[in-house]
């Protein structure tokens, strides 16, 4: 990170899991492409449901999911991995959010110091997390996401005090699901005799609601096909959040309906209609 020239990439997100699940495969190609990605992860996922055949040889379900997300990053080939020390917050409603340290219930601007240091200490020209909504409208995504773009500018900002330099970096971009695939889930679900208002392995994702909202704009695709192999080992890391493998549950709709493509909304710079990148780097 000393030198200049070297390309780097940050993904700023919440839980164990999201590195795999949302954008694995274009945090694999950049890896493998000579990129330092690194990954800051605000939360260890303490209250993600687990079944208690994968607890054995760990204390808690934040040291399993930790060491799920440790094993991810050595087949992501992640440059490092650095946590925020919040608690998951648990879907909207849940007692969880009310938790002096759940992510969610942080003042916004304690949460942005924090990741504007690590884009100070890291100086990453590209900068990953997810979008307004969250994907999903997980309360900690949605935290993390308006933390990232605050920090985003006050990386830059010399009136900001702490041990790094001011460092700003080029490109903001934001993952998004393309509302297509919202529109087919939504269709196919009752034919399978499923609520798309309760989707998802603790049915808590209202579809139908995401169609209503999540209707971002694409400025990038990320074809990882050339990473499948390690992007999948990344995603079976996390055994405890995918009832035993990466073919089933939520990964094997995204595989099936987005095939090997990762899609983003550019938030910084601003992108004019029309903008069609196949590289986060384009353009630096
Ligand atoms: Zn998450």
């Amino acid at each position: 990170m000393d030198n200049p020239t070297r390309k780097t990439l940050l993904a700023v997100l919440a839980h164990p899991d999201d590195e795999s699940f949302g954008m694995g495969g274009t945090l694999a190609l950049y890896a493998r492409q000579n990129v330092d990605v690194y990954l800051v992860c605000a939360t260890r996922g303490e209250v993600g449901t687990v079944d208690p055949k994968f607890m054995a040889g760990f204390h808690s379900v934040a040291e399993l999911r930790e060491a799920e997300l440790r094993c991810a990053a050595g087949h992501l080939c992640l440059a490092g991995v650095y946590f925020l020390d919040f608690r998951d917050s648990g879907m909207p409603g849940s007692p969880d959010n009310q938790h002096p340290q759940a992510l969610a219930a942080q003042p916004l601007d304690e949460v942005a110091k924090k990741v504007a240091d690590y884009i100070r200490k890291l100086r990453p020209q590209v900068v990953l997390t997810f979008d307004p909504i969250g994907g999903y409208k997980h309360p900690d995504h949605i935290a993390i996401q308006r933390a990232t773009v605050k920090a985003f500018e006050l990386a830059g900002d010399p009136a900001l005090v702490s041990e790094y330099p001011p460092f700003q970096p080029s490109k903001l971009y934001f993952h998004v699901m393309p509302k297509g695939l919202f529109k087919a889930v939504v269709r196919l679900l009752p034919l399978l005799g499923q609520d798309p208002r309760r989707f998802g392995r603790n049915h808590d994702i209202n579809l139908l609601d995401l169609v209503q909202d999540g209707d971002f704009p694409i400025h990038a695709r990320i074809n990882y096909r050339p990473v499948l192999e390690e992007r999948d080992a990344a995603a079976a890391c996390h055994a405890s959040q995918t009832d035993g493998g990466p073919t089933r549950g939520p990964i094997r709709w995204v595989r099936l309906l987005l095939g090997t493509q990762d899609t983003f909304m550019r938030s910084f710079p601003p992108a004019a209609a029309g903008v069609r990148e196949k590289d986060l780097f384009a353009g630096l």
